[in-house]
């Protein structure tokens, strides 16, 4: 587990890490929506999320509708963070393919100047 490359963010904006391990997962200039509903409460739609592992792609009855989704994974601890969207059945859904929701309970903020991404326990 621990050979996988991670990558490091770094930006003017908000980087999200995993709540568990802190492991860099999407900046908040890659959120498109703050308007999705996890199994934890409020979830954000991303453009962009890196240093994730993927699920078994599966049929999902939502509350959109029915998609096509693959559970989304932390690299370095395997925490179930959220999802992706392979396919929506839905036209008006669309634009959420290829994209990536994360559960916001289960993300942490990270000031920049505090990060260290190499240090392990
Ligand atoms: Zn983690």
């Amino acid at each position: 587990m621990g050979l996988k490359y991670r990558v490091y963010l770094e930006g003017n904006c908000t980087v999200y890490g995993c709540i568990k391990c802190g492991t860099h997962l999407a900046m908040s200039e890659a959120i498109m929506s703050k308007q999705f509903q996890g199994q934890h409460g409020q979830a954000y739609l991303f453009d962009e999320v890196v240093n994730i592992s993927f699920g078994k792609a599966e049929d999902r009855e939502m509350s959109t509708g029915l998609h096509r989704v693959r559970d989304i994974h932390c690299i370095q601890c395997a925490s179930l963070l959220g999802w992706t969207y392979v396919k929506a059945y839905d036209n008006d859904n669309r634009y959420k393919e290829g994209k990536f929701i994360l559960e916001r309970k289960l993300l942490r903020d990270l000031a920049m100047a505090k990060v260290h991404p190499k240090s392990r326990k």
